[in-house]
């Protein structure tokens, strides 16, 4: 894999490190149901924060990427555009297996790990992506899906299906026959 795209702890002790990458979509993996619709453009600046210590890199940038993905309910294809600053730090996995502190006063959301000397851009971009795609993916949070019996996309045409859906736990009153 690209070596500019790592970010090396141990060259970090001499200076800080400047990024600047397009990250190719088929490098990226991202949740289930989402994907970059193109490169991933990130640029920022990587920093050992304590050297002498845990060894914490930060990694603060600018990410900008368009993501495709579709609605959970009705299918539909969505994309989203994400263009934001950022702020992330990784800690050394080995510290940490130690039982190493972990630096107080940072948001652990920003917090992911790294092992092998340093952390690789496009683990980056993917931890920050974690955070930024919502849980649920759809198309408008009133989207009424599409019927399970005729298939339609009840957003755009109701039909008269009836879905019938059978609870077991109310089997046992199917048998009592209510007298007006
Ligand atoms: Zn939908
Ligand atoms: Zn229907």
């Amino acid at each position: 894999m690209d070596r500019r795209l790592f970010i090396d702890a141990a060259a970090l002790e001499r200076q800080p490190y400047l990024f600047e990458a397009a990250i190719r979509p088929s490098l990226l993996d991202l949740a289930e149901g989402w994907a970059a619709a193109g490169p991933a453009e990130v640029h920022g600046k990587a920093e050992l924060l304590d050297s002498e210590g845990l060894r914490t890199i930060r990694i603060r940038g600018r990410l900008r990427v368009g993501v495709s993905h579709t609605c959970d309910r009705c299918l539909r294809d969505l994309k989203r555009d994400f263009d934001d600053s950022f702020q992330l730090y990784f800690y050394p996995m080995d510290t940490i297996e130690q039982g190493g502190e972990v630096a107080i006063g940072i948001d652990e959301t920003e917090v992911g790990f790294y092992e092998d000397g340093g952390v690789h851009l496009v683990d980056v971009v993917g931890e920050q992506l974690l955070l930024w795609l919502p849980a649920r993916s759809l198309c408008n949070p009133d989207c009424k899906g599409i019927c399970q019996v005729c298939g339609s996309n009840r957003n755009i045409a109701a039909c008269d299906c009836r879905e019938t859906f059978a609870d077991p736990r109310w089997e046992g009153l199917r048998h009592l026959s209510y007298k007006h």
